[in-house]
């Protein structure tokens, strides 16, 4: 007696549609004053180097520069590390 077997294709994948890919941003702008940075123009602290757009900025992240190095990442975008000291 043959037996016909029904395959039940259960296509349940694992495969979830995972989120987008964050897009970190390198820091673009200041996160003082929000102007464009300049690159000859930052503060090391942290282990980071958070760029500014004019020296006047300098003072206000060396006086607190954990926020404004959450100010920059609240924004999307990635704050370098300094460059290990030679
Ligand atoms: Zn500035």
């Amino acid at each position: 007696m043959p037996t016909s077997l029904t395959l039940a294709a259960n296509g349940q994948s694992a495969s979830q549609s995972h989120p987008l890919p964050e897009a970190t941003k390198p820091q673009a702008r200041c996160p003082v004053m929000g102007g464009p940075i300049d690159k000859a123009l930052y503060v090391d602290a942290k282990g980071k180097r958070v760029y500014l757009c004019c020296a006047g900025c300098e003072g206000a992240v060396q006086a607190e520069p954990e926020k404004y190095i959450k100010k920059i990442e609240q924004r999307g975008e990635s704050v370098a590390d300094t460059p290990p000291a030679e």
